[in-house]
């Protein structure tokens, strides 16, 4: 029998503000336990929760990159449930009219454009973190990131495969972290989704019975643990058995799910609005400071590198992909600095070492003023774009300045033509016999003699000097 997948993503994007969404404690990464903690975080009565104005502008900005609705009157939910890392007993939530509506958002599989309708995207609170491995006996609770604003979008159950999932949130990711809303960083949790699966009959109109596989924090466990449910689930429904609906979580030791409880229905939580937080409303007037502070995203950027800077489609599209990268480059750039270049080395050499080290350009010892010393001693001749690459190897593992490195290591291009005149004639003279085959039309062997004016000069020579001196002495 055939069967087909349908997948349905909730992606929870941490949203990068400096403070929490109701309190005004830090949201930063890695503190020391139980320090950045607000007597509201805390659920202690007597407190109220304020607002994170930025939190809303995040959202908002996000709604707008998807085409929704905003909801410029949006509300705040209670949903009630007991967990130790949940200090008031309840999550605030965006139940009934959540700050996003709708959207979508366009995904590529192999090449081929699919669009995925969004249904919402709301903001949370996060919980506290329950730690099992601290101590022998006992568990124990860090409640910073208790209260960090979180973006949950909801896609429509229209995810095909585990690979559409992974476009699927690799297209978040991206437009995420463009638009400034999330940093991105799944390894910290800052991006991670639960996945929805269900199979049903290919042709069957009514879906099939889902499970939910929680918190899953990288686009390989994405993949490995939605086909792993999969055939799962197939192998369940060709037995005769029914799937049950439920929590999963996923083993990446084991590659494989498990349950984890069965799934609560909504009325379990007993939601209900929060009578301490008043309806939020965005008047038109910063609905249009939002749309004006609009950052440019990877497809207009592409396109104004290929018209503005004439850097090669290609090209583009790889600098304009990511926003550390983007960055880099136009910051790298000026009117001295040769953007095709730039273009060219990030793409290249740059990006070899990036990804041996799989690191981020920000990440690197190479700073982007660093770079545009580098661009101009290539433009200016004073370097090869080959010894180019010997400073850049030298800045990337030790962050020297370029000029100081050129220097030291007296890299400078020979520019003096009667020098390379003269090393140009002893290899002449030191090989005869390929000489006279160059003249007997072994065209080819004219790379011979400038690959060994180059070695002679230890990659120094003008290359420019060098071809036009070889073509004189052998004409
Ligand atoms: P809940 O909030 O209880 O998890 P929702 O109805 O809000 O449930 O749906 C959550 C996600 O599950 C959505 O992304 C939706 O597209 C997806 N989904 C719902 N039903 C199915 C199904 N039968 N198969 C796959 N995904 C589904
Ligand atoms: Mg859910």
């Amino acid at each position: 029998m055939s069967w087909e997948t349908v997948i349905g993503l909730e992606v929870h994007a941490q949203l990068s503000t400096s403070t929490k969404l109701f309190s005004s404690a830090s949201t930063k990464f890695g503190s020391e336990p139980n320090t950045q903690v607000d007597l509201v975080d805390l659920g202690l009565p007597g407190v109220l929760p304020v607002v994170n104005k930025d939190a809303f502008k995040k959202a908002i900005t996000f709604g707008l990159a998807i085409n929704a609705d905003i909801n410029q009157e949006s509300t705040f939910d209670r949903k009630n449930y007991f967990y130790p890392d949940l200090p008031k007993g309840y999550q605030i939530t965006q139940m009934t009219q959540p700050i996003v509506e709708g959207g979508s958002i366009e995904i590529n599989v192999d090449g081929n454009i699919k669009t995925i309708n969004i249904t919402r995207a709301h903001l949370e609170e996060d919980a506290g973190k329950s730690i099992h491995d601290a101590y022998p006996d006992k568990s124990v609770i860090d409640l910073n990131r208790a209260g960090t604003p979180l973006l949950e979008i909801v896609s429509e159950p229209e995810i095909s495969s585990a690979k559409e999932a992974v476009s699927y949130m690799k297209a978040l990711h991206q437009l995420v972290t463009f638009l400034d809303v999330c940093d991105g960083d799944m390894s910290q949790g800052s991006l991670r989704c639960d996945a929805n699966v269900s199979i049903r009959k290919v042709g069957d109109s009514e879906l099939g019975t889902r499970t939910e596989i929680k918190n899953i924090n990288s686009f390989k466990f994405i993949e490995k643990a939605i086909n792993f449910e999969i055939k799962r689930q197939i192998k369940v429904l060709e037995n005769g058995d029914k799937v049950i609906q439920e929590t999963r979580l996923y083993d990446s030791l084991k590659d494989e799910t498990r349950p984890m409880r069965s799934k609560e229905f909504a009325n379990d939580y007993r939601y209900f609005p929060d009578p301490d937080l008043l309806p939020v409303i965005i008047s038109d007037d910063e609905m249009d400071e939002i749309k004006d502070s609009f950052p440019e995203l990877p497809n207009e950027k592409s396109k104004r590198y290929i018209s503005e800077l004439k850097i090669d489609e290609n090209e583009a599209q790889i600098v304009s992909s990511s926003r550390e990268l983007s960055i880099f480059f136009e910051l790298a750039v000026d009117s001295e600095s040769d953007p095709k270049l730039a273009a060219n080395l990030l793409v290249g050499e740059i990006g070899s070492l990036l990804n041996k080290d799989n690191i981020k350009i920000n990440e690197s010892n190479l700073s982007s003023d660093n770079f545009n010393t580098l661009l101009k001693r290539i433009s200016d001749g004073t370097i090869s774009k080959k010894i180019a690459k010997t400073v850049l190897a030298d800045i990337w593992d030790s962050g020297k300045d370029a000029d100081e490195i050129i220097k030291n290591q007296g890299l400078v291009q020979i520019q003096d033509e009667s020098i390379i005149q003269d090393v140009a004639q002893k290899i002449l003279e030191a090989n005869p016999d390929q000489v006279a085959a160059f003249k007997g039309g072994k065209d080819k062997l004219f790379g011979f003699f400038v690959g060994q004016v180059m070695k002679e000069t230890q990659g120094k020579a003008n290359p420019k000097s060098v071809n036009d001196i070889l073509k004189k002495l052998l004409s």
